[in-house]
This record gives structure tokens, C-alpha cells and sequence, in this order.
């Protein structure tokens, strides 16, 4: 493998395979790399199996390209429900089939890929990043490219490229939660949420004053069968790892408190635990601070999108603290809204896109448009528009939608 490329996606979570495929349909020799052992991210290493900011409160589909191909390699393993309604529209996958349509969909379009590989740091020459550096059990590797893309969640590569990062929003960062899968709950056995609820909300009242989230996401998953939760919330600062370590064992513990509760359902006293995580779900961390911002007005007004080159029908969600409830705001009409190229752009650094949650939106908009149906949108457009700039040296909106189009994600009018 040559050391030189194109485009370097960092990061291979929904944002990074959205960005890989899309920067090598665009033409671009492309490296994409990941720290752990598969893609996928937060859909096959923190148990959040649910693709949501793909549909309308409607069940209109408004997300296509390399999202419609993922969804299409799980619909062909029999590995994702329909469209469903939860507070907003979502579909339910399995996480082990999201591993191989991922390995899959890199092989056919030949992304190189680098799985076990930690992006360490990286070089900057005046406005511009030229190269990274990644560590595996044999040492320490150097990559260069034309243009980059950061879709690490954390921001790393903008990070330690001197590109400008924003923890969070306004002091603030919306919290994580341990997604915990439960087995041996029969499949006639409805988990009763409100039951569930009150039971949990009588453990604390009894004492255990571990216990977090009350209301959470709670799904059945095609496949397996097992239930999904997302209610042991933390808050920590995902930058530190010793804060991380303290909020994964205490997120853990609450893991073992929830499976004594769901044991004491009907029907549910055979449950338990499958697996936690294996890493705790962040929801936010640092920000690229792009061109542009997208704002909470723009979510919830949405304007017409013929600047855009994403969109994203998921509303508002924001975690405002352990075991606070989570805070909804829906997106006006026509239920879904744009996301501009500039939002994805760094402000100082002319070869940095962002994609996924590393996306710049303030507060509320970034309580949107983190999720992962958008990140994969998102990501493909930052793909189209790092290879585009490796091309030409610099890159316009009208370019990357077009590309869109050719590649399949066609945006609606
Ligand atoms: C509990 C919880 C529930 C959620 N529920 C939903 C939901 O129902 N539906 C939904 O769509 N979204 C949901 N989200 C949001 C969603 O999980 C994230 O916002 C989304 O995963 C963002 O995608 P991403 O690709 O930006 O980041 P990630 O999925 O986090 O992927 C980032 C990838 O980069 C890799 N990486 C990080 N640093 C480095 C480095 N230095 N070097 C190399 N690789 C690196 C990571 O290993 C990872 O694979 C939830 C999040 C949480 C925490």
C-alpha cells in the first residue's frame, strides 16, 4: 500500500463510510481508518442499532445514497425492520449484518481500509493539513493526502491538525447513555415501557440512587430478537479517558441494577444481559467549527434546500443530563431541512471536512444532525467535497450536488 492518497477519512463510523464511498465514487484514491475491528461506529461498537434522520414524522424516505445502499445490504440479510414510529421514525437493524454490508460496500467501491489503527496526530503546513499519523502493534505509520475528512466523533484529526474545535456547545455537552441488549425475554413478551418505567423510577425512590434514565429507547431487534435499551445515562468528558473509564464502570453497574428490574416483569424473569456497549454511546464531543454554523432555527424553520447537501428529518433530541428526560423539538414543514456545504467546512483549515457528529451546529441543531442516518448523508457529501478538493484545490456547493446526483443521493426539491 502507498502511503499517499487523495482523500484520508479519519474515523469509520456511519460518517467515515458515507465520506470513503463518496470521495472514491468522486474519482479519489481514498484511505479510510478506524481504531477498533469493524465499521460501523456507534452502530456496531456502542449497541446503538437504530438508523434514525432518514425518514419524515410521515414515513417519507428523504435520505438516499450510501444510506439506501446500507439499508438495502441489511433489508437482502433480512437484518432491518421497516420504517417504525418511535417519538420520531427510525428503523432497527442488526449490528453484526452492519459489519459486513460496511466491509462490503468499501471492497466493491476499493476504499483501502485500515481497521486497528489510531489516528495519533497529524502535520500542518500553513492552511492546510498534508499528513497524519496512526499507531497499530507494529508502531507508528505516517499517511499523506490532499484533503481530509474527520469523522472520529471526537474530532481528533481537526484536533491535533491545529484545525479550530469547539467542545460541545455553550459550555455544555449533551450526555452519553451505555446501550444495554437484553436477551431471554420471550418474543410474545411485550417490555411494557411505562411498567418498566415506574419500576425503575421505585428502585431509585428505594434507594438505588445509581440508576439513571427512566424513559429510554427500548426496541425489539430483528434477528436475535433481543431487546435494546438506552437508559443507563452518564455524563463524563469523552476527551479523558480517566473520566471515561470511571463513567464506563459506573454505567456498567447500572447495566446489572436495569437487568434486576426487567427480571421483575412478567414474563421477563429468564432476561439477560447480551452484551453492554462494548463502549459507552457519546453523543457529542468536540465540533469542527466550519464556514458556517447551522443554527436550532434553521431545524425547526427549515428553508428551501437548494444550497444543501444533506439533508436530515430528525428532530430535536437533547439529553440535558443523567436520568433528566430527553427534551424534544420537531422540525417544521416540510419535515426535514438542509444542511449547506459550509457547515461541513473548517474555517481555518481550506483541505478539513467534518462529517457525522463532528458536523458544526449549534446547541440544538447539533441535538439533530448528529444522528447516524444523517451522518452517513453528511458523510457522503464531505467525501464528495475532500475529493473534489484534492482534485481542483478548492470545491463549490453546485459541484458536490451534482456528484450527489450521479452517485444516487438524490436530494429532495
Ligand atoms: C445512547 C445513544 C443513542 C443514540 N441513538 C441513536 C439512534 O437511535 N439513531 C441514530 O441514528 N443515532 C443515535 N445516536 C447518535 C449516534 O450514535 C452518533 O451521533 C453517530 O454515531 C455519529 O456518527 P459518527 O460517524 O459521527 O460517529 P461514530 O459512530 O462515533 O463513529 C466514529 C468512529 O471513529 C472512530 N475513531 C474515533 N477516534 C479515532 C481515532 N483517533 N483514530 C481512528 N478512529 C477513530 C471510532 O472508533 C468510531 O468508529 C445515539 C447515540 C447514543 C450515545
Amino acid at each position: 500500500m502507498t502511503n499517499h492518497y487523495d482523500v484520508i477519512v479519519a474515523g469509520g463510523g456511519s460518517g467515515g463510510i458515507g465520506a470513503a464511498l463518496g470521495a472514491r465514487r468522486a474519482g479519489a484514491r481514498t484511505l479510510l481508518i478506524e481504531r477498533g475491528p469493524c465499521l460501523g461506529g456507534a452502530a456496531t461498537l456502542r449497541n446503538v442499532v437504530t438508523y434514525c434522520g432518514l425518514y419524515t414524522q410521515e414515513l417519507r424516505q428523504v435520505v438516499f445514497g450510501v444510506a439506501e445502499e446500507v439499508l438495502a445490504g441489511l433489508r437482502e440479510l433480512d437484518a432491518v425492520t421497516e420504517p417504525r414510529k418511535f417519538t420520531a421514525v427510525a428503523v432497527v437493524f442488526d449490528p453484526e449484518s452492519v459489519k459486513r454490508v460496511a466491509d462490503e460496500l468499501c471492497e466493491q467501491a476499493g476504499v483501502d481500509v485500515l481497521l486497528h489503527s489510531h489516528v495519533l496526530d497529524a502535520t500542518r503546513r500553513d492552511d492546510r493539513i498534508t499528513a497524519l499519523r496512526v499507531a497499530d502493534h507494529s508502531g507508528t505509520h505516517s499517511y499523506t493526502a490532499d484533503a481530509f475528512v474527520d469523522a472520529t466523533g471526537e474530532a481528533d484529526l481537526a484536533h491535533q491538525g491545529g484545525a479550530e474545535v469547539r467542545y460541545g456547545n455553550d459550555g455544555w455537552v449533551i450526555n452519553g447513555t451505555l446501550g444495554v441488549r437484553f436477551g431471554g425475554i420471550p418474543a410474545d413478551v411485550a417490555v411494557d415501557r411505562a411498567a418498566l418505567a415506574s419500576l425503575i423510577r421505585s428502585v431509585k425512590e428505594a434507594g438505588r440512587d445509581d440508576l439513571t434514565g427512566e424513559r429510554g429507547l427500548i426496541a425489539r431487534m430483528p434477528v436475535s430478537g433481543d431487546v435494546i435499551t438506552y437508559l443507563a445515562d452518564e455524563g463524563y468528558d469523552a476527551r479523558d479517558a480517566a473520566d471515561t473509564s470511571r463513567a464506563e464502570r459506573s454505567a456498567r453497574r447500572q447495566a446489572q441494577a436495569y437487568l434486576q428490574a426487567i427480571r421483575s416483569l412478567p414474563g421477563c424473569g429468564n432476561a439477560y444481559i447480551v452484551s453492554t456497549g462494548p463502549e459507552l454511546g457519546t453523543r457529542e464531543s468536540r465540533h469542527l467549527v466550519g464556514r458556517a454554523q447551522l443554527t436550532e432555527k434553521e431545524v425547526l424553520q427549515p428553508g428551501p434546500v437548494d444550497d444543501a447537501v444533506a439533508v436530515c428529518a430528525w428532530p430535536i433530541e437533547s439529553h440535558p443530563g443523567p436520568g433528566i428526560p430527553s427534551e424534544w423539538k420537531h422540525i417544521g414543514e416540510p419535515g426535514y431541512y438542509g444542511i449547506p456545504l459550509d457547515v461541513l467546512r473548517s474555517r481555518n483549515t481550506s483541505n478539513l471536512f467534518g462529517a457525522g457528529r463532528t458536523v458544526d451546529g449549534d446547541a440544538g441543531a447539533g441535538a439533530s444532525l448528529r444522528v447516524m442516518g444523517t451522518a452517513l448523508a453528511t458523510g457522503q457529501a464531505a467525501g464528495v467535497a475532500a475529493a473534489f478538493t484534492a482534485r481542483d484545490g478548492d470545491v463549490e456547493t453546485a459541484a458536490v450536488r451534482r456528484e450527489l446526483d450521479r452517485q444516487g443521493a438524490r436530494l429532495p426539491d
